[in-house]
């Protein structure tokens, strides 16, 4: 798209100089996608472009992975295999290709998108705020006056295309935490076509052998995380998700209708918990038979769905 009310492109990544009627450019595939009145009551007028940032994509040390906000796709499908975490016992970073993968994107998303750029466009199908979620990410903003804050990735998206950022900020990194990085991982994915944008996406991480994280994205309109300081029953995680997951936060688009996602969330959350409590490597998985199907949303059509209706 041809945004023709843009006056300026400023090579920057200072806060300091935006201003009213600016956004911050990334790989441009929403921008250039959506066009300049996409993104407030005025069009914009400049863009403060970040492609000669020069920030270094990933770096990887004992205590983690720092991604830069300006890491492409495709330089983060390659960190499962790069030198600086092979040798590392970082079952997660299975977790990088999988969320990857999730994008079905084209060649030009694939190669220009970028991590800040997807988790500040704040989509409910994310996958890479699907991944910083599930992986306890804290995201670092740094803010016009200089100075900067930190925030978990599933506190920064605060709802379908809303995030946590004020007027200017600009989201700098996202730190993975070994801790999370060392975890034992399940990951389950649902898309309504083959090729389709992610309906529903969780990821449970099993810290230390025994607390459970389990991170919803995709069904709801932004992530909800559960914890648990050990493997849960199936009827206590589905009481749980009852208790975060109210009916109004199921994400509804043209990618699924909320019971779907709904009821999707319970049984994907029910097959993590499964897995996870199994040893490591165990074969086949043991859904619990008063978990699924969910009891139905009033007017929803959970049970309806079960029987082919
Ligand atoms: C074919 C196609 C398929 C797609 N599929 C998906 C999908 O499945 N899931 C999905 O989530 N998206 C999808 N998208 C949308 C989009 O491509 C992605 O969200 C992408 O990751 C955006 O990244 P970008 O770097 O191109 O962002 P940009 O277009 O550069 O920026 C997007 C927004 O984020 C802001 N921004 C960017 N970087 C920063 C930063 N560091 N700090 C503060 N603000 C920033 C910009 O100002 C703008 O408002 C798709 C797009 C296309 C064209």
């Amino acid at each position: 798209m041809d945004m023709n009310t843009i006056e300026a492109v400023v090579r920057t990544t200072d806060p300091g100089q935006w201003r009213d009627g600016d956004a911050w450019l990334a790989g441009g595939t929403v921008l250039f996608s959506y066009g300049s009145y996409a993104f407030g009551p005025q069009p914009l007028k400049r863009l403060l472009d970040l492609g000669a940032a020069g920030w270094t994509p990933m770096t990887v040390t004992d205590d983690g992975i720092e991604l830069a906000a300006t890491c492409t796709i495709t330089e983060l499908y390659g960190l499962p295999a790069a030198p600086e975490t092979s040798g590392r016992a970082w079952p997660a970073l299975d977790l990088v290709r999988a969320c990857c993968d999730s994008f079905v994107a084209s060649f030009k998303v694939w190669n220009m998108s970028t991590v800040g750029g997807n988790i500040c466009t704040s989509l409910p199908a994310g996958p890479i705020t699907s991944l910083c979620a599930g992986l306890d990410g804290t995201a670092t903003i740094l803010a016009p006056g200089g100075g900067s804050r930190t925030v978990p990735v599933a506190d920064f998206i605060t709802g379908d295309a809303r995030n946590c950022l004020a007027p200017g900020e600009l989201l700098r990194s996202v730190h993975l935490p070994a801790s999370a990085l060392s975890a034992r991982v399940a990951f389950r994915r649902l898309s309504l076509s083959n090729l389709g944008r992610s309906g529903v996406l969780l990821i449970g991480t099993l810290d230390g052998g025994t607390s459970l994280v389990l991170t919803v994205t995709a069904a709801t309109k932004r992530p909800v995380q559960l914890r648990f300081d050990d493997v849960p029953a199936a009827h206590h995680l589905a009481a749980a998700l009852d208790a975060a997951i109210p009916a109004a936060l199921y994400h509804d688009d043209i990618h699924g209708l909320p019971a779907w996602r709904r009821d999707m969330t319970y049984l994907l959350a029910e097959e993590i918990r499964a897995e996870l409590a199994a040893p490591e490597g165990a074969p086949g998985l043991q859904i619990s038979g008063d978990f699924w199907p969910p009891h139905a949303l009033p007017g929803q059509a959970g049970d309806a769905l079960l029987k082919g209706a």
